[in-house]
């Protein structure tokens, strides 16, 4: 175990988190979280250069926030990027996304630096996960994007980004007909409503989207990541779900939510259990789909939370290796 947290401790680029990951196969997971600590809300220094050039091979997760609904100043709310081949897919935008991506690619993961960021996907319509959405439409067209944000999300989608644009409407005509001479394409979103099956593919990646259970929402999405012969599985928010074995099955990477126990909210616990996976039952998912790596993620407890403790409680049932993420965490798997 000491390796292991050898191996994922340390300040690193995006070339060397993959190419260094080999060093941690030692237990049979490639795997490191390198680079960058805990996030802060006001992010890393203005122009600070980025400390490496873009990685033109490999894929890796960036944890842009790992928080939930409380307001946490050290997790911002929900979003990852995939990063393959130099590319970041986007999954999810809580708060911060687009500053927590600038934090990123000032520590040297290229693919973040936010005027790149053009095409996310959205697990479902829960606010904390998209409360950063007109944060990602908007701000890195302010900063020069030119092209369209390609977004995929469940059924309710193509609705939010109409509202958006025209809550902004103001905001949007002052840009592009103001003194900032805005472009009149980069505010704009390319919607994909999406149902279960491949929704994406380029060169790069493979996204399959998968139905989860969250609650009374009518349609929550998991997805899997196929990239560079990796397969990362990120469940979105759901109780204990046959899809999420199913798509991971033996998978690379399981990226999961998790709660435990929280003092004075048991009035709660109908609430949890019907939209939410507790850590003991995320040992029973992550034993049925065998990740190699299983991360957890947009987990209940904020400071009150042992991250040690809620891996034991995994780990009853689950035996294989075990992380909790924090912002601005980067993994390769
Ligand atoms: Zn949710
Ligand atoms: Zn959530």
């Amino acid at each position: 175990m000491q390796r292991l947290l050898t191996c994922i401790r340390g300040n690193l680029a995006p070339e060397e988190i993959v190419k260094n990951s080999l060093l941690c196969c030692v237990m049979g997971v490639a795997m490191l979280r390198a680079a960058v600590g805990l996030g802060s809300p006001s992010g890393p220094p203005q122009g600070a250069p980025p400390q490496a050039q873009p990685s033109s091979h490999g894929v890796f997760v960036v944890f842009l926030g790992t928080g939930m609904p409380r307001p946490d100043p050290t997790r911002q709310g929900p979003s990852l990027a995939v990063v393959a081949n130099g590319k970041a897919y986007v999954v999810d935008a809580g708060t911060g996304v687009v500053r927590q991506a600038a934090g990123a690619y000032a520590r040297g993961v290229s693919a973040l630096q936010p005027t790149h960021l053009d095409i996310a996907f959205l697990t479902h319509l829960h606010s904390d996960h998209t409360l950063g959405l007109p944060d990602l439409i908007l701000t890195p067209w302010v900063m020069g994007r030119s092209v369209p944000l390609r977004l995929y999300g469940p059924t309710g989608t193509q609705a939010m980004a109409n509202h958006l644009e025209q809550a902004y409407g103001e905001d949007i005509d002052v840009r592009i007909h103001g003194l900032e001479h805005n472009t009149t394409t980069g505010h704009q979103v390319v919607v994909h409503e999406v149902q279960p099956g491949v929704v994406y593919q380029d060169e790069n990646v493979k996204v399959t989207a998968f139905t989860v259970q969250h609650g009374s929402w009518k349609e929550a999405l998991g997805y899997r990541f196929d990239a560079d012969g990796k397969s990362i599985v990120i469940s979105g928010d759901t109780r204990p779900a046959e899809s999420v074995v199913q798509a991971c099955n033996g998978c690379d990477v399981l990226i999961h939510e998790a709660y435990t126990e929280i003092p004075g909210e048991a009035d709660k616990s109908a609430y949890f259990s019907s939209f939410h996976t507790s850590a003991e039952e995320l040992g029973d998912i992550a034993a049925q789909a065998k990740p190699k790596l299983l991360i957890i993620t947009h987990y209940v407890g904020g400071a009150k939370l042992n991250p040690a403790q809620l891996i034991q409680q995994v780990q009853q049932k689950f035996h294989g290796p075990v992380v909790v993420a924090n912002d601005l965490d980067v993994i390769a798997p």
